[in-house]
């Protein structure tokens, strides 16, 4: 079981930031307000993620470290109707395999659950208080796996991946206030009042901000919402373009090529424009269960998507005469 927890950690738990990402999600999951997430040496010492959602019931929480415990998926016909973020039961035993483990939960109703792992081996089961909400603590990730850990980048790449990670969760959810720092500095706040040029200033600072205009394009099978920057704001990267697809944060490459498309002659070569674009679709035109972190998607009917997106960006910009 544990030796499976290790195999099952390489897959989901591949740096920080994977663990960044499964953790707050799951507090997104339990419909939390709130997410507070601290780093220490870009979460390789220390990440913490604190939320003020459901809680887990002291009866479940030594369930939800046992491999493919979801309260996620009751039975078969949910695995194609994905609508909560997380739905393997993988996470949470995979990264206390490999680290100094720590969850303090509570429902809010009766005493709190305090439960502390090492290398995925449970130490301490106690109650604790109970404030309404989850606060885990991971430690030393991949004390006990130094191959992963040789693996890792500079502080600088890895803390900058768990950055890129945590902006699209809170553009993703603007009403979910998210505060994130490191080493004690805090490097993001948002304030969840569920405006998304809010969230978009708080991120790239206002004077890009400024310059996002909003756009609503929609087709028979996709509707697409978001702000895009005029085309004089350009970077030299794609980082700066982000896509919700069904409230999920999300590579796709044809949205990405659509974008780029619908800005065509507008930039000069090398240069990116600032994109955040949601897309809505029937959840069974989307494929999630691609890969184990589930960045990128499958979708049906790519070309309607991509004529979407180009043609709407292009009428965009002419009827401003850019
Ligand atoms: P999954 O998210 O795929 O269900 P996880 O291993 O990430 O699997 O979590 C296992 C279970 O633990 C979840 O289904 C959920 O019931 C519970 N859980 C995890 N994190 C939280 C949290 N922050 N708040 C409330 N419940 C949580
Ligand atoms: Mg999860």
């Amino acid at each position: 079981e544990s030796l499976a927890n290790k195999i099952a950690a390489g897959e989901v738990v591949e740096r920080p930031a994977s663990v960044v990402k499964e953790l707050v999600e799951n507090a997104i999951d339990a419909n939390s307000s709130i997410i507070e997430i601290e780093l220490e040496e870009a979460g390789l010492s220390k990440i913490r993620v604190l939320d003020n959602g459901d809680g887990i019931e002291q009866e479940d929480c030594l369930i939800a470290f046992q491999r493919h415990a979801t309260s996620k998926i009751k039975n078969e016909n949910d695995l194609f109707r994905i609508r909560t973020l997380g739905f393997r039961g993988e996470a949470l035993p995979s990264i206390a395999s490999v680290s100094m483990f720590d969850i303090t939960t509570s429902t809010g109703e009766g005493p709190g659950t305090h439960l502390h792992f090492k290398g995925g081996v449970l130490e301490t089961n106690e109650f604790a208080s109970s404030r309404k909400g989850t606060d885990i603590i991971v430690q030393h990730l991949f004390y006990n796996t130094p191959a992963r850990l040789k693996y890792m980048k500079t502080i600088h790449t890895e803390l900058g991946n768990i950055s890129d990670l945590v902006n699209r969760l809170a553009l993703a959810h603007p009403s979910i206030s998210f505060r994130l720092s490191h080493n004690g500095k805090r490097m993001l706040t948002t304030n969840g009042n569920g405006d998304s040029l809010q969230v978009l200033a708080s991120i790239y600072g206002m004077n890009i901000a400024k310059k996002m205009v909003p756009i609503h394009f929609s087709s028979l099978d996709f509707e697409v919402k978001g702000f895009v920057a005029l085309p004089e704001v350009t970077r030299a990267s794609k980082n700066y373009i982000s896509t919700v697809i069904n409230g999920r944060f999300v590579r796709n490459f044809t949205v990405v090529r659509a974008i780029q498309e619908g800005y065509h002659t507008l930039l000069p070569i090398g240069r990116y424009p600032v994109v955040y674009l949601e897309v809505r679709m029937d959840p069974l035109l989307v494929d999630v269960n691609v890969h184990p972190a589930k960045l990128e998607v499958r979708l049906s009917k790519e070309d309607e998507l991509y004529k979407l997106i180009a043609e709407g960006l292009k009428n965009e910009f002419q009827q401003k005469q850019l």
